[in-house]
Parts: C-alpha cells; structure tokens; sequence
C-alpha cells in the first residue's frame, strides 16, 4: 500500500487533495490487499488511481461589457468499470486537476455503493459564477459545452451538478449539447422536470443523506425526532438537509456560505427555510442577509485568522457538513464532541479532514463517510438516466421511496463490509471496501483495459 501511495505521490506532487481521497481509500481497503495478494501483484492501486482519461480545454467567452475571458474546462474520466462516466460539474474558482481528480475518485466508489450501473467521472471550471449576470453565465456555459459535447454521451459520460452549477446552468449546458448534437438525450443529469429530469432530484443528496443519519440512529435504536442540527452551507445540498431534518422532527440551527454562517437558536423551520430557498436559489443573495428577515438570529462572518470555525462549537446533537471539502479540521471535531455531538453526516465531499474522522472514530461518533451518506444524488441521477431511456417519469413517491431503499441498502453495505472485515461500526471502512470491492471485481473480469 505504502508503494503504491508513494508511487501516487511521485507521479503528481502538487495534487494534495487528491493524495488525500488516496491515502483514506488506500489505509481502509488495506485488510483486502492482504487477503488477496494476487491484487497488489496485478497493480490494483496503481490501475485505480490513473484515471481513464483526462480532458482538458480553453473555455473563451465574452463579459457583458465586451471583454474577453478565459477559462478552464476539464473533464476526468476516471473509470467506466461499471458504466458510463458519472459525476458532476463544479464551476468555482478553486477548481484544479487536484480537486477533480479527489472528486472524480470518490465518486467512483460512491457510484458503485449506489448499486446502479455508474461509472466514475468529475469535471468542472474555474469560472465562478457569484456576481455574473444570467447572460454571461449563459454565455460560459455555451463555450464550454461547445469543446465538452465531443467526449460525453448517454452511454459515455453524463455530467449533472455540483457547487455552482444547478438547473440553471444544466438547462444553459443541455440547451448547446441538444443544438450541436442534434439530439435529444440523457445526457446531463439534474435537468428541468419538464424536459427530462427526474422528481425528486434536486433534493436527493440532502434527502439521501438524512435518510442515511437516520439508518445509523435506527441501527443504535435512536431516531433523529428532537435532535439539534448543525449544517454548513446554504446550497442544494444543505436546503433539503434542512427540509428533510425538519419532516423527521429535528431542530436546524445554523447555515453558511463562504462568508460566514447564521445562528438560530430557536431552529431554523420552515417558512425559514423557503426565505432561505428564494435567498440563494432566486436571488442569488447572501446568507448575511438572514438576520435582516429574522434579527433573532446571530451572523458571523468567517475569521480566516481563526484556527477553527465557531460554526462547529455549539450545542448540538447532530452535524451534517454541506458545504465543501476539508471545512471539519482536527479542532473542529474537537469542539464537535465537546459540544455532545454524536453524529456526523457527510453531505459535501471530503468535508473532515483525515485527523478529523480519526479523532470521530476514537471517539465513537456515529459517522457518515461522504461517499456513503451523499450518495443519494447521484443514485436518483441513475434514476434519472432510467427514466430518460425508457422515456417516462416516475412520481415523487416512487423515486423517494427508490431513494430510501438505496440509501438503506448502502448503510447495509457499509455495515457488513466493516463486519466481514472485524471493524464493526466503522463506516469509512465499510464504505471503502464495499465500493472498492465492486469495483475491482469489474476490472478483474474485464481484463487489463
Ligand atoms: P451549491 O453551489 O449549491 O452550494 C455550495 C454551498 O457551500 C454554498 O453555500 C457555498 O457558499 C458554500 N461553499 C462553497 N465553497 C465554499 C468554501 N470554499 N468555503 C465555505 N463555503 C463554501 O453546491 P452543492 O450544495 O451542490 O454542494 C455542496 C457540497 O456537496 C459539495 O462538496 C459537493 O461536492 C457535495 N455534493 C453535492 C451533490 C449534489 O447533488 N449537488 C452530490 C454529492 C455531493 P457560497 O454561496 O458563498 O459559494
């Protein structure tokens, strides 16, 4: 393992949040790699971690004042093992080989989990589209569909959302793939229900993921019905982590956004929550703003001098991080378990840093590993492509219910591949094995491609 890693290291030295996706995978699946030695003699590890492909392209565009712009396009294709590329687009100004390809190897583990037929994709741009008005984001989305469209397909790749990239921009991005294919076709995920999308996805991931913190309470003979939440953000993901605690009788009492979070202590219900929607979805406004609407509420914006965030230092019974990787670090976690939290659920991707999950883990937290508890969006992104081919919609009962049978049958996994392999109760190894497992039995069966 430790070559392995090593051999990842050298290969590319800067891509730290990459090395970081590695490291967590690699230390879980190491019991597998020493009950079957044949795996590391066939270079497993090394096969995993090389994505199949990776594209990367020249996004140009013109401002609404007549300036020229340049972005960055990627697109990694990480493994098609089990199907096609799948995985979403993150428009921020972070975005860098690093951070998709710890995406995109996530993801492919993740999809495996959800029991459907995905491969692992993840792409993306620098561009940011905070400040941008729709036309310029329009106009990005154009350019950078116009060099994506030759690589993805219903059967090849089929990109969906991510941070900075909702309906509005996979209507901008369907409406260039639509006119220079030529067709009409699952190709993106997360589309307009009137052209193609499914029920129930905009709220899969936050839905999924309570469902799953709901899956380890029951398994410890607990429910959430009571509990006060801490949750980060105040995106996709965080809105209907919201909506979902609120239909399970649980008290959310703060959001964020990468200028600082609010505090309301009295919980956040839900014609809070529906002020919070218009906000961010309709308005593309700050979450600054809600102490203006609800002056019970407490704003604080983020200290970077800070060595942790105070958002994480209340007191609480539950944490569901939704923002963005790495927001959880070791005194963070700390400050978690000092304040009588006993669950974390990880609705970002990599939100706990790994001296964070270690210090969860001595401490007995229930937690969630993201590739297991965010599962949820991209298993009714499966749906949707279901849907999309059998060209019919499910209701929203139906989909809700598929989605709670895959996040149940996922919590099932991670509990008994963490039990087959004497770590009873740990979730980031159970998740890892499991999705690894699955994968690698796919490569082995199809040969050295
Ligand atoms: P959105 O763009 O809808 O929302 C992201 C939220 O996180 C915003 O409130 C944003 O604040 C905040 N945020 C983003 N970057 C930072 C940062 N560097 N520091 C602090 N806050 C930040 O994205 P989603 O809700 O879709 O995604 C949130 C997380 O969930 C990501 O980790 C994503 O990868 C993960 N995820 C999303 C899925 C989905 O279906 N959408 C599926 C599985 C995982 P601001 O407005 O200031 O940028």
């Amino acid at each position: 393992m430790l070559d392995a890693l090593q051999y990842v290291k050298d290969r590319d030295p800067d891509q730290k949040e990459f090395h970081q996706a590695v490291l967590e995978v690699f230390e879980s699946v190491q019991p597998v790699i020493d009950r079957n030695p044949e795996l590391a003699k066939e270079r497993i590890l090394e096969r995993i971690t090389e994505p199949e492909r990776v594209i990367q392209f020249r996004v140009p565009w013109m401002d609404d004042s007549g300036q020229v712009q340049v972005n960055r396009g990627f697109r990694i294709e990480m493994s098609s093992a089990i199907g096609p590329y799948k995985g979403g687009l993150r428009f921020h100004p972070s975005v860098n080989l690093s951070i998709l390809k710890f995406l995109a190897f996530e993801q492919v583990f993740k999809n495996a989990l959800t029991t459907l037929p995905m491969g692992g994709g993840k792409g993306g741009s620098d561009f940011d589209p905070k400040g941008k008005s729709d036309s310029e984001v329009m106009r990005f989305c154009q350019s950078f569909m116009a060099e994506l469209y030759r690589h993805i397909g219903p059967n090849t790749d089929v990109p969906a959302g991510d941070i900075g990239v909702g309906g509005r921009e996979i209507g901008y991005l369907f409406g260039m793939y639509k006119k220079l294919s030529n067709e009409f076709t699952g190709v993106l995920t997360g589309k307009s229900i009137s052209w193609g999308g499914s029920l129930i996805r905009p709220e899969a991931t936050g839905y999924g993921c309570v469902y799953f913190a709901a899956e380890m309470l029951t398994a410890n003979n607990d429910t959430l019905d009571g509990k006060i939440c801490l949750v980060s953000g105040s995106g996709n993901v965080a809105q209907y982590t919201v909506e979902k605690l609120l239909e399970l009788g649980a008290k959310p009492i703060t959001l964020s956004d990468s200028a600082g979070y609010i505090l309301d202590e009295e919980g956040i219900d839900s014609e809070k929550l529906a002020f919070v929607m218009q906000l961010k979805n309709v308005r593309r406004g700050r979450i600054s703003e809600y102490i203006e609407k609800y002056p019970g509420a407490v704003y604080t914006p983020l200290d970077p001098s800070l060595e942790y965030n105070p958002l994480w230092n209340h007191k609480a019974d539950c944490a569901f991080p939704s923002a963005t990787e790495n927001e959880i670090n070791f005194k963070d976690a700390m400050n978690l378990v000092n304040n009588g939290v006993k669950l974390v659920a990880e609705g970002a991707n990599m939100p706990s840093t790994p001296e964070a999950i270690a210090y969860y883990l001595d401490n007995n937290i229930l937690f969630g590993l993201g590739k297991a508890a965010n599962a949820g969006g991209v298993a009714v992104s499966g749906l949707e492509m279901s849907q999309n081919s059998m060209r019919l919609n499910w209701t929203r009962e139906e989909v809700d219910n598929r989605l709670k049978q895959i996040m149940k049958s996922i919590h099932t996994a991670c509990v008994e591949a963490a039990e087959a392999y004497q770590q009873p109760g740990n979730y980031v190894v159970g998740a890892n094995i499991a999705g690894f497992m699955k994968v690698v039995n796919a490569m082995r069966d199809q040969g050295l491609v």
